[in-house]
């Protein structure tokens, strides 16, 4: 079965007269492995979706899978970067990479009894992405590109099955952005996590991803997610 299935997925915000349809009739499936972008206008509802996907929100109406089981809340094996996602100034670089390990691994000694491990995995992250080196220094000495990609680092810490980018490049500027499109890329290819990139660029979208989907806004807020199949831009 794919890894995740959404089928005649809605959802309403509110109740009674209050009542809004942020997302109607939206089916979509994602492969393992297969990196998916969803490109739409402001207020299409991406950010549903998202929460959707992850099981951060009930659907309304229709039925969410992750692997082949209904999703009835936060799904476990998932990473998410966003565009707004902060690194902690007083921490060094290295050590904001390795905070999720001390949510998935809440217990004290064991996260010390593997701390050279987590530094040797959140090493090769930054060496991955070009940050080989850069462990040590603090988030304000590093560029808004550098920052971001240590984001990316941490969101893949605990080596999550799915990795979520919620407009992750999406405030800088167009040179570093199409610099991290090729980072993002060579990643994706080293260690083939299942991505699911939320992104206004369809350029960004048809850079990094295998399967683009469309959203569009119709009357009623009603938005239907559309497929569209395009060559891949890589090999
Ligand atoms: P996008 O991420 O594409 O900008 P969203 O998924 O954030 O779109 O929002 C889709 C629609 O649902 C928007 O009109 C937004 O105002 C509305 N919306 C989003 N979250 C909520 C919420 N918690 N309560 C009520 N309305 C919401
Ligand atoms: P980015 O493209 O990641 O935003 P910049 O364009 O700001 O980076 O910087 C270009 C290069 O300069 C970086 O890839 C990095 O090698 C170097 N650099 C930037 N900021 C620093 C810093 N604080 N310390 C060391 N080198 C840096």
């Amino acid at each position: 079965p794919p890894l995740v299935e959404l089928k005649n997925v809605s959802l309403a915000y509110g109740e009674g007269s209050e009542r809004m349809l942020a997302l109607g009739d939206a089916t979509m499936s994602i492969d393992d492995g297969e990196f998916v972008a969803v490109v739409g206008p402001s207020g299409c509802g991406k950010s549903t979706l998202m929460k959707l996907v992850t099981g951060l929100l009930p659907p309304t109406g229709g039925e969410v899978s992750v692997r082949g089981q209904p999703v009835t809340g936060p799904i476990k094996g998932v990473g998410m970067a966003f565009q707004n996602a902060t690194l902690m100034p007083w921490r060094t670089t290295r050590d904001n990479i390795m905070l999720p390990l001390e949510v998935v691994e809440p217990h004290k000694r064991r996260l010390r009894a593997n701390r050279a491990e987590y530094i040797a995995r959140a090493e090769a992250l930054l060496a991955s992405v070009g940050l080989g080196g850069f462990g040590d220094k603090f988030p304000w000495q590093l560029s808004g590109g550098m920052q971001q990609r240590s984001n990316v680092c941490r969101a893949l810490i605990h080596e999550p099955q799915i990795l979520m980018l919620d407009e992750p490049f999406g405030a800088l500027d167009a040179f570093t952005r199409e610099e991290l499109w090729g980072i993002m890329q060579a990643l994706w290819l080293e260690r083939r996590f299942t991505a699911v990139l939320v992104t206004h660029d369809l350029r960004e979208a048809v850079y990094l991803a295998d399967t683009v989907y469309v959203m569009s806004r119709r009357p009623g807020r009603i938005v239907k997610v559309r497929t569209v199949d395009l060559p891949r831009p890589r090999t």
